[in-house]
């Protein structure tokens, strides 16, 4: 179970917490960006990578999450990380910082301190990135319908991170784009994650009867249902999902 920071810290003390090294334990988190291979050594779970982040995009493990608890995670179903940017009404990204507030904020360094452009972003060393993100071609609308391109339009690093199409391939009869994630510059921000409508929220909601669905949701429900259908049970979703590098 997870708690949002000022919650948890209400709940736990948090003497002796800080400094125990630990491994990640069974399933690695998504931390938010810089985060070392040292990050456990180096966090004190003080929170303040959360208080400065503006979009509320850090939460905090409880304490059923043993090593981790209080410590830093990204949950991109919930909320991605918006990079520190804020998306302009001629759809440009500009950035609200010189360096990326959760980073600069930290006391210790165990989350680095990264600036806040582009090309730093584009070449940010491996261990510092949030993870990369992988995409499913059968469960893609774009591959499977021609249809949707949320991920693509809607990723902070376009064209660089996510490509319209993937290169070296040759793609007979596209009319629209076929989404593809280069990874050497994906630094794994979980927007494509948080976009994609192949998700379980909208699988969920074409199935209850009465439910009024949002345009949205309208738009992808016929087909979201069919190649979750098509791919059966156990299915990873959404279609493109990020996941921690290894
Ligand atoms: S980079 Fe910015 S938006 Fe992303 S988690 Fe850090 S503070 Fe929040
Ligand atoms: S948002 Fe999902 S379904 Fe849409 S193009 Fe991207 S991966 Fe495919
Ligand atoms: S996680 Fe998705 S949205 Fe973020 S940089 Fe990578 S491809 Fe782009």
């Amino acid at each position: 179970m997870k708690l949002k920071r000022r919650s948890f810290l209400k709940g736990v003390v948090l003497i002796g917490l800080a400094g125990i090294g630990l491994g990640e334990g069974d399933a690695p988190a998504i931390r938010p960006p810089g985060a070392a291979r040292d990050f456990l050594a180096r966090c004190i779970r003080c929170g303040k990578c959360g208080e400065a982040c503006p979009y509320d995009s850090i939460k905090f493990f409880d304490i059923s999450a043993g090593a981790k608890v209080a410590t830093p995670y990204i949950d991109p179903v919930e909320t991605p990380c918006y990079l520190c940017l804020r998306r302009t009404s001629e759809g440009r990204d500009e950035p609200l910082s010189e360096y990326l507030l959760c980073g600069e904020a930290c006391p210790t360094g165990a989350l680095r301190k990264i600036r806040n452009d582009r090309d730093t972003l584009l070449a940010l060393p491996e261990e510092l990135k949030m993870g990369v993100s992988v995409l499913n071609r059968d469960l893609c609308l774009a591959w499977q319908y021609d249809s949707c391109g949320e991920c693509y339009y809607n990723c902070p690093l376009r064209d660089d991170a996510m490509l319209a199409y993937p290169p070296n391939e040759v793609i007979e009869g596209a009319v629209g784009i076929r989404p593809h994630v280069n990874e050497r510059h994906c630094v794994g921000c979980g927007m494509c994650n948080y976009v994609c409508p192949v998700n379980e929220r909208i699988a969920r909601a074409t199935m209850e009867p009465g439910r009024k669905l949002t345009y949205f949701e309208e738009r992808y429900a016929a087909m979201v249902r069919n190649v979750i259908g098509r791919a059966g049970p156990g299915v990873e979703l959404p279609a493109v999902r990020v996941v921690k590098r290894v």
